[in-house]
């Protein structure tokens, strides 16, 4: 018998076609061929409700314990991810601290990598000792070394991003699995800036990924939400504790969105990828630029990590540079582009880039030298014409006076 595609069947479709199809139904009442948008808060009760569970996620009652919309968003994913089970929250931060406080207690320690998304490094430099007494240790992730000397016998948790934000900062999501798991301790991986096709780390061992899914695989800069994937045990512990009872679930509009964000996602990667290479290829070109920091150029210090662990050429969009000048410098190359828009948030159709200061954020002294000197310009390059977004660099660069410059003179 040959191989019968069923777009119903994840394992039986390659992923471009499961983007298209996963999660999506023909709706019964209407016969509409896409799945609707259900915005009620509550579902019909059974007959007998007093025999329920009021905290079940596994049928639906109340959209705070899980919609229509988000069922189908989390089938996608977690078939995406080569996994059991994802639940889906309202932002990737609702998702991060979901997992942080469904799986950690207090007298518990967690390895965390010295650069981490800011609300990351916050929760657990700041919030979480202070407030629970949960300890954590920053480590260079690039040093297996001191990943391995960081662990203590209370170490519960290794949390990393596959590419840090960031300065780009490459995760060896295998060995460090090894190491969390010789310590008895589970990985956790955020995966925002290589989402799948471009990379599984549940394939590599981790026990669960976490995705902004506001970034790349919404991609379009219009709808917030996150997704914790991976065994069905553990997602649903972490549904039930923190869906159910702290409640960041995410809406079902942005549930829908994400949805239809999502079929162009295999699309998208390939032009984000194909985009960034040109434009940090121009900028580590340019006499003008002090440093780019890109896992996809062959000055990256980690590149053949990156094009090993993400399968030959997923290592993503986003890089830092910073043009050779002091701070007033970024701000008037940044406000001199006609193209590039200035704002955060990353993983959009339209291309965004971001000046921060060496020392804007929380562990940022961990940062690269070339990060403390300049500071940096974090730029997500997104689908525009890349000759467009190369031009609209150099026209920016030709208007700018670089004043200040720390090589001046050298
Ligand atoms: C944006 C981002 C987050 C947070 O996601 P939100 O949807 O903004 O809450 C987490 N991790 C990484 C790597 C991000 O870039």
């Amino acid at each position: 018998m040959t191989n019968r595609p069923d777009k119903h069947d994840p394992a039986s479709v390659a992923f471009a076609t499961w983007a298209v199809h996963g999660g999506n139904h023909v709706d019964a009442g209407t016969g509409a061929v896409r799945a609707p948008l259900i915005m009620a808060n509550s579902y019909a009760l059974p007959e007998d409700p007093a025999s329920m569970d009021w905290s079940a996620t596994d049928v639906l009652t109340y959209t705070r314990n899980g919609g229509a919309n988000q069922e189908a968003l989390e089938r996608k994913l977690a078939a995406m991810d080569g996994a059991e089970a994802a639940a889906c929250f309202a932002t990737g931060v609702a998702a991060l601290h979901a997992v942080f406080f469904t799986l950690l207690k207090s007298g518990d320690h967690v390895v965390v990598s010295n650069v981490t998304y800011e609300a990351v490094w916050r929760l657990f430099a700041e919030l979480l000792p202070e407030r629970y007494g949960i300890e954590a240790t920053f480590v260079d992730v690039g040093d297996l070394d001191a990943v391995r000397a960081a662990v203590r016998p209370n170490t519960k948790l290794v949390h990393v991003e596959t590419i840090a934000n960031p300065t780009t900062k490459v995760a060896d999501v295998r060995a460090i699995t090894d190491i969390a798991h010789a310590a008895g301790a589970l990985l956790t991986v955020d995966g925002t800036f290589t989402p799948p096709p471009f990379y599984r780390p549940l394939q590599d061992g981790a026990d669960l990924v976490v995705h902004s899914l506001t970034k790349y695989i919404n991609g379009h800069g219009d709808a917030m939400g996150g997704a914790v994937i991976g065994s069905t045990e553990l997602v649903e512990r972490i549904r039930h504790d923190a869906l159910v009872d702290v409640g960041g679930v995410i809406s079902p509009f942005n549930a829908w969105m994400i949805m239809r964000g999502s079929v162009t996602l295999p699309l998208r990667l390939q032009r984000h990828l194909a985009s960034a290479e040109k434009v940090a290829a121009f900028l580590d070109s340019d006499p003008r630029i002090a440093f780019v920091e890109y896992p996809g150029l062959a000055s990256h210090v980690q590149h053949e990590l990156a094009v090993r662990q993400f399968g030959g050429r997923g290592y993503g969009a986003m890089m830092a540079f910073a043009v050779d000048g002091d701070s007033d410098s970024q701000n008037r190359f940044v406000s001199n582009l006609r193209v590039i828009t200035s704002a955060v948030s990353l993983g959009h159709d339209e291309t965004l880039i971001v000046h921060v200061g060496p020392d804007a954020r929380g562990g940022s002294e961990s940062y690269p030298e070339s990060f403390l000197t300049y500071g940096h310009l974090r730029l997500s390059v997104g689908l525009e014409d890349p000759d467009d977004l190369i031009a609209d660099i150099r026209a920016a660069l030709d208007h700018t006076e670089l004043t200040g410059s720390p090589n001046a003179g050298s």
